[in-house]
């Protein structure tokens, strides 16, 4: 059988890492059927919108998307089509495995953590508006709902993937009621896992700790601009934004994406790292329940950074996007 995959290449270096990712899993024999669409700043040009209807409802019908970074223009009145598309197919959950690959030079040998974020709601809900000229207030909505359901996600995955701890990642001090009944959910769903260590932390000292002991970390469960942030933090820890692959999880459809943007101040010269977008696809192979190609193109990239021959600029190294693909290419077909 194979799966109906909806690609979006996306902006900036969205398209060559996307190729790179297509050029891989076709030569490994994995099975899709890769179905493109344009979203992002080539459909503002066609269609007058970074987020065309169809391209939400071809993915609705697949229930399966891989995309590029998409741009949003600073300022301008669209909303961010990354956002809008989270909100749009309620893809709640987004997870960022961080981990140290081998051979990637990092300030920390063995970080080994898990971003659980909250994808729909708090200050990304873009509900922002001028009081009175000068003053502006942005709302940052929370539910009960959502926090109980994006808790219950990162316990039982949590349980599904091994893990030992969840820690909520929170400012309550300061946002009593938002953060406080964020963190009154993330306590009622954990006395239901016995198994799984519970703890918390507040955000600005999640960061320092972060850098000082993040061996400390496992699992982070956290609202949707903590999240953000901690992502890239997290990032720079384990070589920087191209080794960090990331999913866009709800109840009924998926869309896999690097954690990096469109990075324009390299688009365009063949020297993005696809590692991110590579590992994002394994994590799509795995959910489409294709384990064993996920495991076989997972164990390639990091036989190709172990051997650290074959490194993107941002990992310190002189190669190209083509030239990694190739090394990972190698490794999976020798
Ligand atoms: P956007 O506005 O789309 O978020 P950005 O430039 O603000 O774009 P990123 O695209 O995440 O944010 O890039 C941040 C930095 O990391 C840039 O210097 C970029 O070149 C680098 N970077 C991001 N992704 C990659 C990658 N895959 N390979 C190499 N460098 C990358």
């Amino acid at each position: 059988m194979r799966h109906q995959v909806v690609l979006i290449p996306g902006d900036g270096i969205g398209p060559e890492i996307c190729r790179a990712m297509r050029r891989v899993l076709d030569a490994a024999g994995a099975p899709i059927e890769w179905e493109e669409r344009i979203a992002g700043a080539a459909a503002v040009e066609r269609y007058g919108t970074p987020l065309p209807e169809e391209v939400i409802d071809r993915i609705r019908e697949r229930r399966v998307a891989l995309k590029g970074p998409l741009t949003t223009p600073v300022g301008t009145g669209h909303t961010s089509a990354n956002v809008a598309l989270r909100q749009a197919l309620d893809l709640y959950a987004c997870v960022r495995p961080t981990r140290t690959l081998p051979g990637v030079p990092s300030r920390f040998g063995a970080v080994d953590l898990v971003i659980v974020r909250e994808n729909t709601e708090g200050l990304y809900s873009g509900i922002e508006h001028e009081v009175v000229p000068g003053v502006v207030e942005s709302l940052k909505i929370v539910s009960e709902r959502a926090c109980v359901r994006i808790s219950e996600f990162a316990f039982q995955y949590a349980v599904a993937c091994g893990r030992r701890r969840v820690t909520a990642v929170h400012k309550a001090n300061i946002m009593k009621k938002s953060d406080g009944l964020f963190l009154r959910c993330a306590r009622r769903v954990a006395e239901r896992y016995p198994q799984i260590e519970y703890d918390e932390v507040i955000v600005d000292a999640c960061c320092m700790r972060l850098v000082m002991q993040p061996e400390r970390f496992d699992v982070l469960l956290t609202d949707n601009l903590y999240g953000d942030i901690v992502s890239d933090l997290a990032a720079g820890l384990v070589g920087g934004l191209g080794v960090v692959p990331g999913a866009n999880l709800g109840s009924d459809c998926a869309v896999f994406e690097a954690v990096h943007g469109s990075a324009p101040d390299i688009a365009g010269r063949g020297i993005a790292n696809p590692i991110a977008t590579l590992w994002s696809a394994s994590m799509m192979l795995d959910f489409l329940g294709e384990a064993a190609a996920a495991a076989a193109l997972m164990a390639a990239i990091e036989a190709v950074t172990a051997e650290g021959k074959t490194l993107t600029p941002d990992l310190g190294g002189k190669a190209g996007t083509r030239e990694v693909v190739d090394a990972v290419l190698g490794r999976l077909n020798p």
